[in-house]
């Protein structure tokens, strides 16, 4: 397993981070925790350290999971990072009853790595009305947050801004080859470089959108890496930014898990012909226009249950591979009326919520005008 040293905050990484967000689920819905204990004991005997979770992940049952997964496990032979959710709380009390949940339910005494929970431009506000910032600087004081960070989801100006005004040890932004230009996340990552602090990536395969790209991105990319898989030549291309030190995977099951392993101890690192080749699909995929949703279910309380992110899959499904009488067929029978696009009222609640800054009522709209076409 490839490794990476955080300089300044003693911390040896293994590259790949074991996400938490996506983990395998029984019929119920419930967190499988089996299954999930295996694909732990899988990373962990193949060089993984680094695992991370958050207070709304799984519906708030990721941290109690990985907490008991975890604990068969020396404590000093992993690194935890958890999240503070500023969206749930409304006072400097909240702050610190979540913080102390966190730690129970994870059965911790500590945070090995610890943010704030999808700051941008509104959130950096609420965290000093909160006085979050103050607090989680006194936990890092006294030893119950090893380092401190924030995940980020706004434009490359404002991450400049708050690593002007506060001191962090590091941050986890969304990078992948397509957001690379699509949402200016090579900007972000010349922020990074700029105040010397280094980087933890999300979405390194766009919720899983860039395991599966239409089929002219991916003939481009098997001609230049043959026989390996689409999420593999996501996460080399990440792989290749030197500022990155972990780069998160939320696994879903123990063929992934093995997948990325792989990628991170047996791949070499990519050659620059072949990002060239990633560059240029990624190109192709941008064309198409996606609705840039990584599925990762922060609007899932709409009061309507409008299905969002399954509405915005299939539509990124019929922009991607033009399967539109199939994709119709799917809307019409997998989604109830209820829950379909078109019985949205518009709220805004979920565009509240979201990381992307997507403008969902709108797209909902568009949505739905096009899954009950049949298609040119
Ligand atoms: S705007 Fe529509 S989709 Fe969004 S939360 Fe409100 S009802 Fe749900
Ligand atoms: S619409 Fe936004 S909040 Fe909802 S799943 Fe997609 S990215 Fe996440």
């Amino acid at each position: 397993m490839q490794k990476a040293v955080f300089e300044k905050l003693d911390a040896t990484v293994s590259r790949l981070g074991f996400g938490a967000m996506r983990l395998p689920t029984l019929p119920d819905g419930s967190v499988d925790e089996a299954q999930t204990a295996q694909m732990v004991e899988y990373a962990i005997s193949h060089g993984v350290n680094y695992f991370d979770t958050a207070y709304m992940y799984m519906g708030g049952e990721s941290e109690r999971v990985m907490g008991r997964v975890l604990k068969k496990y020396p404590r000093d032979s992993f690194y935890l990072a958890d999240k503070m959710p500023l969206q749930m709380a409304k006072n400097e009390q909240d702050v610190k009853r979540i913080f102390q949940d966190q730690l129970e339910k994870c059965k911790v005494d500590f945070f090995d790595f610890y943010l704030l929970h999808a700051m941008d431009r509104n959130r950096v506000a609420w965290m000093v009305d909160y006085k979050a910032y103050d607090f989680l600087c006194a936990m890092r004081r006294e030893g119950k947050i090893r380092r401190l960070g924030f995940s980020f989801h706004d434009s490359a100006e404002v991450l400049d801004q708050i690593l002007s005004r506060f001191e962090f040890d590091f941050v986890q932004v969304q990078l992948n080859y397509l957001d690379w230009t699509v949402q200016n996340a090579r900007g972000v990552y010349q922020v990074l470089e700029k105040h010397g602090v280094p980087g933890i990536v999300m979405e390194p395969v766009r919720g899983g959108f860039l395991a599966d790209p239409p089929k002219d991105a991916a003939a481009v990319l098997d001609e230049a890496l043959p026989g390996k898989s689409y999420a593999s030549d996501a996460l080399r291309w990440v792989a290749r930014l030197d500022g990155i030190k972990v780069i998160l995977s939320g696994m879903s099951n123990m063929a992934q898990v093995i997948d990325n392993v792989n990628t991170f101890t047996n791949e070499p690192p990519m050659t620059d012909a072949q990002a060239a080749a990633v560059d240029r699909a990624a190109a192709l995929i941008a064309q198409k226009k996606a609705i840039a949703c990584t599925g990762c279910r922060y609007c899932e309380k709409c009061p309507k249950g409008i299905a969002i992110p399954e509405i915005f899959a299939l539509y990124n499904r019929r922009k991607v591979f033009g399967e539109a009488f199939r994709v119709m067929q799917t809307y019409q029978t997998s989604i109830a009326p209820e829950h379909r696009a078109d019985a949205c009222i518009g709220c805004g609640y979920c565009q509240s919520q979201c990381p992307q800054q997507l403008k969902i009522p709108e797209l909902l709209k568009a949505c739905h005008a096009e899954l009950i076409t049949r298609g040119a």
